[in-house]
């Protein structure tokens, strides 16, 4: 066993409302250079939709992440000799249009613009070519279902269902994404990078670009099958989300955390058997996949599980944080959090409890699965996104998270807590009463402190680390 800690997050889609607050302190501190316009280490889609850039859940047109073929892992792509074959042209890299053509406007000419009958306008001005342009796509262009009549159908989770009948006014449904690097335990933006300038960190599980070694191949770009890896077009190297390292290092959270209005992020430490991960991401069936991750998960109270890690090398102050950790009570201990497209075999990090639709009148009386079958969102929907396809996760959580609203509103409306709802939760007996009101805690009400748990003491070895990154990342 090769114990390794891994920072994480989950993001609970029940609370997002969409208000891309998250985004923005992440914009301004991380991409506002130029080169870096149309970058977003972190932004909020809408689903349905083919989301930013254009239909990144494409493998088909991308090829991003790996196949396993006789439980043998390969890149979508191709490996080494593939890639170098063709390294003056990769057909599978996102074109700027997929993303957006980054624009401003001409702010001056609305201050010096003389007194007119009409109000002065200003037409949008592309921040590469400096001309005015048509704005035609963006990184929340289907905000709100915007268009999504015209885009929605080539959504790849809509496989097995009838996309266009979800797309009727009627049977609309949509929540909101917000993406991040995954920061991958198999990460296939390193494995694609012929320079060797993507690496993970030793210490907590954060995949970066070494800048001084980027030679700017761009494989990593459509290697990331979440295209969370950007090319700076000014630069000339990549960039991607670097979990706000310079912040988790002193234990604070990271920005897009720390700003979410619907309090909907948890980050923490989780810890896992790394001798797992090749057999886990080869797993021959995908559905095989997020079991096989929850299960490489090491409980953080057992106390052989710490007495190895102490062994290893793990920090007690990671190991404290583990202990702690909001992330392993929801990915591991609950099992209410799922990971966004485990089929790409890269073994995402930050993971996403499914949204439980707008309560629908009269689901509380109904059977658990009578009653999610009547959601407004497919869980068919949510199974293509979070574990895929496979509806039984999905289904487990949901009836997690219909329960404790039962539960909560017998106790709190009719003061009765009524037991049976979580008798009836077709959980078998795994709910009770402590877990129920310990989830809600979490999930309802968590404090600052209870949803952001954070280790703050490197040891030398990764203070010396540190020194390095600073030297030659991001300044
Ligand atoms: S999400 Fe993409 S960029 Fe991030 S670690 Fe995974 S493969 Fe690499
Ligand atoms: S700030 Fe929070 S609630 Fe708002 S869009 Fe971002 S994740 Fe959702």
């Amino acid at each position: 066993m090769k114990i390794k800690a891994q920072m994480t997050m989950v993001l609970n889609l029940d609370k997002c409302i969409g208000c891309h607050t998250c985004s923005i302190p992440c914009k301004n501190v991380w991409t506002s250079r130029a080169g870096a316009e149309y970058m977003w280490f972190n932004n909020v889609e809408t689903k349905p939709g083919i989301g930013y850039p254009k239909n990144w859940e494409d493998q088909g047109i991308y090829q991003g992440g790996w196949t396993a073929e006789n439980n043998r892992l390969a890149l979508a792509a191709g490996g080494r000799v593939t890639k170098l074959a063709r390294i003056f042209n990769n057909p599978h890299l996102p074109q700027i249009d997929a993303y957006y053509e980054p624009w401003d406007y001409d702010y001056g000419s609305l201050i010096t613009s003389p007194v007119k009958k009409h109000q002065p306008a200003i037409r949008p001005r592309s921040q590469i070519t400096g001309n005015s342009m048509e704005i035609q796509w963006g990184p929340n262009w289907e905000d709100d279902l915007a268009g999504v009549c015209e885009t929605g159908a080539a959504d790849t989770n809509f496989a097995g269902l009838d996309a266009q009948k979800y797309l009727e006014f009627e049977q609309a449904f949509m929540l909101y994404l917000p993406r991040l690097c995954e920061h991958c335990l198999n990460p296939a933006c390193a494995a694609s990078c012929p320079s060797g300038a993507l690496y993970k960190r030793d210490e907590d599980g954060i995949v970066l670009v070494d800048q001084a070694r980027c030679r700017g191949w761009r494989y990593c770009v459509s290697g990331c099958p979440y295209k969370k890896v950007y090319f700076n077009w000014k630069t000339g190297t990549s960039e991607k989300c670097i979990f706000c390292y310079p912040r988790t290092e002193s234990g604070m959270t990271t920005l897009c955390s720390a700003s979410c209005v619907g309090r909907i992020r948890y980050v923490g430490v989780i810890l896992y058997d790394a001798e797992r991960i090749s057999q886990a991401a080869s797993a021959a069936d995908p559905k095989e996949i997020y079991p096989a991750l929850v299960d490489m998960m090491l409980d953080p109270n057992d106390p052989k599980v710490l007495d190895e890690a102490e062994k290893q090398g793990i920090s007690e102050a990671f190991l404290k944080a583990a202990q702690k950790s909001p992330t392993d009570k929801l990915m591991r201990k609950w099992r209410l959090a799922l990971p966004l497209h485990p089929e790409y075999r890269t073994l995402p990090m930050v993971w996403y409890v499914p949204p439980l639709s707008p309560i629908q009148t009269g689901t509380e009386n109904k059977n658990p699965d009578e009653a999610l079958s009547d959601m407004r969102i497919p869980v068919k929907y949510l199974a293509n996104l979070l574990a895929a396809g496979d509806e039984a996760p999905v289904r487990r959580s949901l009836k997690y998270l219909m329960a404790l609203r039962a539960y909560m509103r017998s106790l709190r409306l009719e003061k009765t807590p009524d037991k049976s709802i979580l008798d009836q939760a077709g959980l078998d007996g795994k709910l009770d009463e402590a877990t129920v009101l310990e989830i809600y805690d979490l999930l309802a009400i968590g404090k600052h402190k209870d949803r952001f748990v954070l280790p703050t003491a490197p040891t030398p070895d990764q203070a010396d680390m540190r020194m390095t990154q600073g030297e030659k990342g991001f300044e």
